[in-house]
C-alpha cells in the first residue's frame, strides 16, 4: 500500500492564528486538533507540517526562536513527523514558499509519500495550490485566515471544511 500522507499548514489550520508569534507559550492547539492528528496517525497517515514563516526574514522572529517554536509544536503533536519552513520573505522569489511546490515536495520525497494519496491542509489558497503543483490534493479550512479565501478556494475546485478536524475527517473517510 503506498504511503499517505497529511501535510499540514501550522498558524490557523494546526494551532490558533496568533499573527508572528515569538513566545512557545503562544503556540495553541485549534480545538479537537490534536485528537484529530492523533486518529489520522493511528489509521497509518503519515504527518508533516509545512508552513511559510516570513517573520524569520522581516527580523520578527530568529532562527533559533523558529527552532524552539517547533520543538514545541513536535510536543503538542507527537505524531509529525518532520517540520517543512520557508524563513524566506515573499520578494526572495525562493522555492519553498507556499504556492511553490518545494516544501510539499521535500516533505512527500523525505516521506516517501505517494502525491496521489497526500493532503495539504490550510487556511490559506495558497496551501491549496501548493499541493496541487506538487501533484497533492488540497482542502482549505474556515479557521484562521480561512474564511476570506474559501470562495476563492470553492472556485478552484477545493473543498472547504470548518476546520482541521473536519478536514482529518474527510480525508480519512475517503
Ligand atoms: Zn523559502
Amino acid at each position: 500500500m503506498p504511503e499517505r500522507g497529511l501535510l499540514l499548514d501550522r498558524d490557523g489550520t494546526l494551532t490558533v492564528e496568533g499573527g508572528y508569534l515569538d513566545d512557545p507559550a503562544d503556540l495553541v492547539a485549534v480545538p479537537g486538533g490534536r485528537e484529530a492528528v492523533a486518529a489520522a496517525a493511528a489509521e497509518g497517515w503519515r504527518i508533516a507540517v509545512v508552513t511559510n514563516q516570513s517573520a524569520v526574514a522581516r527580523g520578527l522572529v530568529s532562527r533559533e526562536r523558529l527552532d524552539e517554536l517547533h520543538a514545541h509544536l513536535a510536543e503538542l503533536f507527537p505524531a509529525v513527523e518532520a517540520i517543512y519552513d520557508c524563513p524566506h520573505h515573499p520578494d526572495d522569489g525562493c522555492d519553498c514558499r507556499k504556492p511553490r511546490p518545494g516544501m510539499p515536495r521535500a516533505a512527500m520525497a523525505d516521506l516517501g509519500l505517494d502525491p496521489a494519496h497526500t493532503t495539504m491542509v490550510g487556511d490559506h489558497l495558497t496551501d491549496c495550490e501548493a499541493a496541487r503543483a506538487a501533484g497533492a490534493a488540497g482542502i482549505l479550512v474556515s479557521s484562521g485566515h480561512g474564511a476570506r479565501h474559501a470562495a476563492d478556494a470553492e472556485a478552484a475546485g477545493f473543498p472547504v471544511v470548518a476546520d482541521l478536524p473536519a478536514a482529518i475527517d474527510r480525508v480519512l473517510a475517503g
